[in-house]
């Protein structure tokens, strides 16, 4: 069993696509073990995306600046998921990273559109719904910046009886 976190960014919040979201997970049998409402500032933003994603040394500062931007721009829902191969089911059902190219039946591909081109024009940062963990040990990371342990709750739901 593992588990990752999720980030319903501030464009999924806005949008009014936070249910419709986490009923996705829910559906698939994943399991909310946290889930919690955060207006992060800049501070905790460069922490994500720099220790963990590194989007600086990969995307450079101008994307990396306007991504902080953007996502101090309103309130996150921060979500912390488990289930069998979590990491790798959830950056699937995710979808690309650019909304254009990202599959019809991804959340990232049915609730956005926007091109890389676009962004880059308009000097702003992809906003594509959601943030999911790359790999399990950015995974570790992410939940501990994340949440306190005293968050992650432990319960057992009928999908452990009929889906594991
Ligand atoms: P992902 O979120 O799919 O793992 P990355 O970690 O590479 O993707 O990038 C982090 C975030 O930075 C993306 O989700 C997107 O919001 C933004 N981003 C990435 N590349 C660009 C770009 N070229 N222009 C604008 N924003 C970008």
């Amino acid at each position: 069993m593992e588990r990752t976190l999720v980030l319903l960014k501030p464009d999924a919040v806005k949008r009014g696509f936070m249910g419709k979201i986490l009923s996705r997970f829910e559906d698939a049998g994943l399991k909310v073990i946290g889930a919690k409402m955060v207006w992060i500032d800049k501070n905790l933003g460069e922490k994500h995306y720099n220790d963990i994603g590194k989007v600086q040394q990969r995307h450079g500062e101008m994307v990396f600046q306007a991504l902080l931007r953007f996502m101090a721009s309103g309130p996150v829902m921060a979500l912390c998921l488990e289930g069998v191969n979590v990491v790798e089911n959830v950056r699937k059902m995710c979808g690309g990273t650019e909304p254009k190219s990202a599959a019809p039946g991804t959340i990232r591909g049915d609730f956005s559109h926007i091109s890389y081109a676009q962004a880059d024009q308009q000097g702003k940062a992809i906003e594509n719904i959601v943030h999911a963990s790359g790999n399990a040990d950015e995974a570790k990371q992410e939940i501990a910046l994340w949440f306190k342990p005293e968050e992650l709750h432990s319960y057992k739901t009928v999908h452990e009886v009929h889906v594991f």
